[in-house]
C-alpha cells in the first residue's frame, strides 16, 4: 500500500469538511475520487498535500500514511522534496507570467542532486506525452489555452519525480476531445512510466473510464467504493452520478 488515509477529519473553523474518511492507493493503480460540489474532493488533495488552504485554519485528525509512515508532521515543502508527492491543482495554479519551460524547470528545484542528464530526460518525456507544450515552451503560460495550461499543469508535477501524481480535476473546463485526450495520456503516463495517479473528478463517467478503482465521497464521507467496473454498474451510482 503505497497512500493510505485513515479515518480522517479535516475541519475548517466551525465547518468540518471530512468526516472519517478512509481509503487506498496501491502502488501502480489510478484511483479515482468522485463526488459533487462541495464533498470534499479538494480537501483531501490538500490535506495530503498538507497544503495551507487559502482562508480558515484546518485541524487534521485522523492519519494520512506514505509508504507505511505517517506523514501528518511533515512539512508541506518536504512532502513534494523528500516523500515525492506532487499535485497538479484545481484550477491549475501555473505562473501565468513565465513561459511554458520556466514553469517546468522551477519544478526540479527540489532536484539539485539529480543530474542534468535526467532532468533533461524528464523534460524530454513531457514534451512527448504533450507535443503541444513543445511548440510552446518559450510562450509566456497566461496565453496558453485551458487545455494547454492543464497539461502544463500536469507536466509540471511530474517534473519533480513524483511516486504519486494526485489530480485535481484535470477535465475542468476542457472541451469533450481535449479531455478525452488528456485522460488518454494520463492511462499512458501510468502505464508506460508506472506512475501511481489519484484522480479527484465530477466527471465521473470518464474518471471511471481511466481509473482501476474508485470511491465515492458525499459531504465530507466516503458511500461506495470498488473496482472502476463494479462503481460503473452500481445502480445508485449511476443514478447520483452517472445521469441513470
Ligand atoms: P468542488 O468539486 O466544488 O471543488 P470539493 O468536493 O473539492 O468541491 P471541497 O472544496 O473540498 O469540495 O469542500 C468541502 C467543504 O469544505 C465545502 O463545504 C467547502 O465549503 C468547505 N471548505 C473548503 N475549503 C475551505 C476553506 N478554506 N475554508 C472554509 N471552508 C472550506
Amino acid at each position: 500500500m503505497l497512500l493510505s488515509i485513515e479515518n480522517l477529519y479535516v475541519k475548517y473553523g466551525n465547518i468540518e469538511a471530512l468526516h472519517g474518511v478512509t481509503f487506498h492507493v496501491n502502488e501502480g493503480e489510478i484511483v479515482t475520487l468522485i463526488g459533487a460540489n462541495g464533498a470534499g474532493k479538494s480537501t483531501t488533495l490538500t490535506s495530503i498535500m498538507r497544503l495551507p488552504p487559502p482562508e480558515a485554519p484546518r485541524v487534521i485528525s485522523g492519519d494520512i500514511k506514505f509508504k507505511g509512515q505517517s506523514i501528518l508532521n511533515v512539512e508541506p515543502h518536504d512532502v513534494v522534496a523528500k516523500l515525492n508527492l506532487a499535485l497538479a491543482p484545481e484550477g491549475r495554479r501555473i505562473f501565468g507570467n513565465l513561459t511554458v519551460m520556466e514553469n517546468l524547470t522551477l519544478a526540479t528545484y527540489a532536484r539539485k542532486n539529480d543530474p542534468d542528464s535526467e532532468i533533461k530526460r524528464d523534460l524530454a518525456r513531457i514534451f512527448d506525452l504533450f507535443p503541444r507544450l513543445a511548440e510552446r515552451k518559450n510562450q509566456r503560460s497566461e496565453s496558453l489555452s485551458g487545455g494547454e495550461q492543464q497539461m502544463l499543469a500536469v507536466g509540471r508535477a511530474m517534473m519533480t519525480k513524483c511516486d504519486v501524481l494526485l489530480l485535481d480535476e484535470p477535465s475542468m473546463g476542457l472541451a469533450p476531445l481535449l479531455m478525452y485526450e488528456m485522460f488518454r495520456t494520463l492511462k499512458q503516463i501510468n502505464q508506460e512510466d508506472g506512475l501511481t495517479i489519484v484522480v479527484v473528478e465530477q466527471n465521473a463517467k470518464v474518471a471511471l473510464s481511466l481509473a482501476h478503482r474508485g470511491y465515492v465521497l458525499d459531504t465530507g464521507e466516503i458511500v461506495a467504493s470498488g473496482s472502476a467496473e463494479e462503481l460503473a454498474n452500481d445502480p445508485e451510482v449511476k443514478k447520483a452520478y452517472l445521469g441513470g
